[in-house]
């Protein structure tokens, strides 16, 4: 059962000219894109850093407003929800932040950070406020001494749990986390994964787990989308898009991965840099780096359509 459905979702900027430029130009940061979460289950989104990723991962918080498309939460039309109505329903999607850091005030303590989500929404009152933050430090694994200390006191991985335990205070339905591990020690990495992935069998959650590292979301997703300048080139189940990469941009995504799965072949990174958003190029966006460009990718922009049971991509390689 889908649980988010997002479709044709855009977000473009008006970019002002350079020096030599004038008026101002669009830069298409998300071009385009549809989306659909299964209840329980996590999809995965990579593509390098200015690929659009973040930024979708705020239009579906309505954080930011899309530019156009339609996104239905839990069968409601979320973005016609306004004032109460909207607040109520932004209960159900929380995002966990890349820097936990900058993401908790420095101000509040552990406890009334955490508390804070539970108040506005009355979710408890009283004694059953802390109570209720007591259970959440526990079910993250950080010591209920935290409750009246303040975020620098604790590490970056600790941080991080602190963040998945204010998400998690409003009780949500889908949990949308942006590059969570990224800022943190890969030994610390494996550890909040594996919270994320016992909270979600243990609370039935939705993840969107957003990572510009194809070996981060390997073994948390379902399933993955592929992003690359505002649009999605390849949609998978996990371990096919793993075995089987049919997107050349997936295909090299892949081999930069430098400790995957052992035997694997490493290969070259993707040669050149992601080119940018207000200057996408004609035809396939990927056309300037792939190394399989031939006759219509220069011009013609290629669709993202099913090419076999589940699995999807946008190349002309596979048009008949
Ligand atoms: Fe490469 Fe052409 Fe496929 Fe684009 S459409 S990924 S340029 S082969």
């Amino acid at each position: 059962m889908s649980v988010l459905i997002a479709k044709g979702l855009k977000k473009y900027y008006r970019s002002a000219g350079g020096f030599f430029l004038r008026g101002s130009r669009q830069l298409r940061a998300v071009d385009g894109v549809d989306i659909e979460l299964e209840k329980g289950k996590t999809l995965g989104l990579v593509g390098e850093s200015g690929c659009g990723k973040s930024t979708l991962a705020r239009l579906l918080l309505r954080l930011e407003e899309p530019t156009d498309g339609t996104l239905e939460i839990d069968g409601t039309d979320f973005l016609a929800l306004k004032g109460r109505e909207l607040r109520r329903a932004r209960r159900k999607i929380q995002m966990i932040f890349q820097d936990p850091y900058s993401s908790l005030n420095p101000r509040l303590t552990v406890g009334s950070t955490i508390a804070e989500g539970i108040r506005i929404h009355g979710l408890a009152r009283g004694a059953d406020v802390e109570r209720r933050v007591s259970e959440l430090l526990d079910q993250v694994g950080l010591p209920r001494a935290a409750y009246s200390r303040y975020p620098h006191e604790f590490s970056g991985g600790q941080r991080q749990r602190v963040g998945i335990a204010r998400a998690l205070a409003v009780e949500p339905d889908i949990i949308v986390a942006d590059e969570p591990v990224s800022a943190l020690d890969v030994s610390v990495q494996a550890q909040i994964i594996n919270l994320l992935a016992d909270l979600q069998r243990d609370l039935g959650l939705t993840y969107l787990f957003v990572a510009h590292d194809l070996g981060v979301v390997e073994h948390v997703s379902d399933r993955i989308s592929v992003m690359y300048l505002g649009r999605i080139v390849e949609s998978a189940p996990a371990k096919e898009l793993f075995s089987d990469p049919l997107h050349p941009y997936t295909a090299g995504l892949l081999a930069s991965i430098p400790t995957a799965t052992p035997g694997r072949r490493i290969k070259a990174a993707i040669s050149g840099d992601v080119p940018s958003p207000v200057d996408i190029p004609d035809g396939c966006s990927f056309h300037t780096r792939c190394p399989k460009a031939f006759g219509p990718c220069g011009s013609e922009t290629p669709r993202l359509e099913e090419v076999s049971s589940g699995r999807c991509t946008a190349c002309w390689l596979y048009k008949e």
